[in-house]
């Protein structure tokens, strides 16, 4: 059983299309907990595997969807986060699995780089 401030991060979560950290979930949020409250839920949430999180550079961690299966492209300029579903893990985790006898049950992928707005800038300074 979810409490209401729980299942209330819990369906912004899921109804998101992209993944969001808890300020995010603040500012969407109608209702407004404070901030805590919604960390405190953030973390019951994710460590009852009710949700998966991701973190880039050691940085704010960033929620979302166990029903969905995300992959990710992080801007190391601006710190922009944008989203793709194409998994191209099976054929690795297939080699995996027979070199290590390993057992893959998630994964989470991201690129790190630059994007489209910061290379034009990046360009432009060339
Ligand atoms: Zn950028
Ligand atoms: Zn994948």
């Amino acid at each position: 059983m979810l409490t209401k401030w729980r299942k209330l991060v819990f369906d912004v979560i899921n109804s998101s299309e992209k993944p969001l950290n808890a300020e995010d979930i603040y500012r969407l949020n109608n209702f407004k907990p404070n901030l805590s409250t919604v960390y405190r839920a953030l973390n019951y949430l994710e460590k009852k595997s009710y949700i998966s999180s991701v973190s880039f550079d050691g940085g704010t961690k960033y929620y979302f969807s166990k029903d969905k299966h995300f992959h990710f492209l992080y801007c190391t300029n601006c710190g922009k986060i944008e989203v793709f579903e194409e998994c191209m893990a099976s054929e690795l985790e297939k080699k995996i699995k027979s070199k290590f006898g390993y057992l893959i049950t998630d994964h989470v992928f991201y690129f790190k780089g630059l994007c489209k707005k910061c290379r034009k800038e990046v360009k432009g300074n060339e």
